[in-house]
């Protein structure tokens, strides 16, 4: 590779292209480099293709014609079916446990038994969406302009106001129901917020409510209760840490328990995995599309400018993240979230653009909660331009910011700590 200056030649088709040294050097012509440290991936070649294949199919679905709500096509039949054939292993626990109790003898025997199916029954219980218990949680009273962008927001969207707010260092924006009465409460990730822009904070807000439009409460509590038991279920039965460590290292002790928990792994658990990946696939279509769909109502409501926009932001969520962390490390004069927003709005478009095909080939897994963003972005341009329905003023996010100052602070340190 000659370099002259600011410009060189791609090593694989010859076409000039531009270097900034602060930056990977790729081709726009051939893609050359646009993914310099492709995640690892073990998929084979013949299902990445076909999960290719599949993301990009659905995709021509929507680009011609409307996006309409997931409707009952036989997989999400067949995915509701199979969750609730998931929520009976519980059942049928509790039910074995009663029944070793009264009617299996001697009791010396039938009590232990009875005693470990009560076990797994408590340990594979469905559980709700719950807060972790030190989550920073923000509420009407202690952030009034935050509350009313995000009242606002749900209005527009047509779904019910946000409960909570809760803040945290992740790079990512959620959006969870919680308990019984499914509370919405929104979760804010300090890194990708603080790199946002006020209309693209409005898209992802927008994106995020949607979803509590889309899902019906009994339809999302039976997949998230199937959820919860396979997790456990999972967790219970695969490869153990200490396995893992074993195998790693070379050992080749045939421990009781080793070999026990091997073989777990290699049938309940091998059961396990293959269900958890059945009711993926079963979900897939109908949970692509309701993405879209969200994205879609954030045109509308942010604009689709700023909507395609936020979805380019999140494509920088891990450098915002280091971004974050790096500040924490070595405090200067700015900080943490001063410098995330800093390393986020310098990056020029070409780089952008490199991310935007790097998420093309990264990402068309369709395992993934979310379709690939390079086709979520390309969606969003594709129809016709929308006008924003909710405006955030510059002043108003900076308000917001500074309702968040606190609850941010603490997030902050405590990871400063962990660091
Ligand atoms: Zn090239
Ligand atoms: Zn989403």
């Amino acid at each position: 590779m000659q370099s002259a200056g600011e410009v060189t030649n791609c090593p694989e088709c010859g076409h000039q292209i531009r270097v900034d040294r602060r930056y990977v050097t790729w081709c726009d012509k051939c893609d050359w480099n646009v993914d310099p440290s492709p995640v690892e991936d073990s998929t084979p070649a013949w299902r990445l293709k076909l999960e290719h294949r599949l993301a990009e199919s659905l995709y021509r679905e929507l680009e011609t014609g409307a996006v309409h709500r997931p409707g009952w096509d036989a997989a999400r039949i067949a995915a509701h079916v199979l969750s609730a054939l998931i929520l009976l292993v519980p059942l049928a626990c509790l039910l074995a446990g009663i029944a070793l109790l009264a009617l299996y003898r001697p009791l010396w025997l039938s009590v232990p038994l009875a005693l470990l199916a009560f076990c797994l029954t408590f340990l594979l219980r469905p559980r709700l969406g719950r807060l972790p218990t030190d989550a920073q949680l923000v509420h009407r009273d202690q952030a009034p302009v935050l509350f009313r962008v995000l009242d606002e927001v749900a209005t527009a969207v047509g779904t019910r106001k946000a409960t909570a707010v809760v803040v945290d260092a992740d790079a990512n924006i959620s959006y969870q129901q919680v308990g019984w009465r499914f509370r919405p409460v929104v979760g804010i990730g300090l890194p990708l917020w603080a790199g946002l822009r006020p209309q693209e904070r409005v898209a992802v807000l927008a994106h995020e409510f949607g979803h509590g439009r889309n899902g019906d409460a009994g339809s999302s509590w039976l997949l998230a209760g199937a959820w919860s038991v396979l997790d456990e279920l999972h967790q219970t039965f695969s490869e153990q840490h200490g396995d893992r460590i074993r195998r790693e290292e070379g050992y080749e002790d045939y421990t009781g328990a080793t070999f026990a928990s091997r073989l777990v792994n290699a049938t309940v658990g091998g059961l396990v995995r293959g269900i958890a990946w059945l009711l993926l696939r079963l979900e897939l279509r109908s949970g692509q599309r309701e993405e879209y769909l969200a994205d879609r109502r954030s045109g509308e409501i942010a604009g689709s400018e700023a909507a395609a926009r936020a979805l380019e932001r999140l494509l920088l969520a891990d450098r915002a993240y280091h971004a974050m962390e790096r500040a924490l490390r070595f405090p200067g004069d700015v900080s943490s979230l001063e410098a995330v927003r800093r390393s986020v709005s310098e990056v020029p478009a070409r780089e952008i653009e490199r991310h935007v095909r790097a998420s093309r080939a990264r990402e068309t897994r369709t395992d993934a909660s979310h379709p690939p963003t390079y086709l979520r972005i390309k969606l969003l341009r594709a129809r016709p331009a929308t006008t924003a329905r909710v405006v955030l003023g510059i002043s108003e996010s900076a308000a917001i910011d500074r309702e968040l100052a606190d609850p941010a602070h603490r997030v902050l340190a405590e990871l400063r700590s962990e660091l």
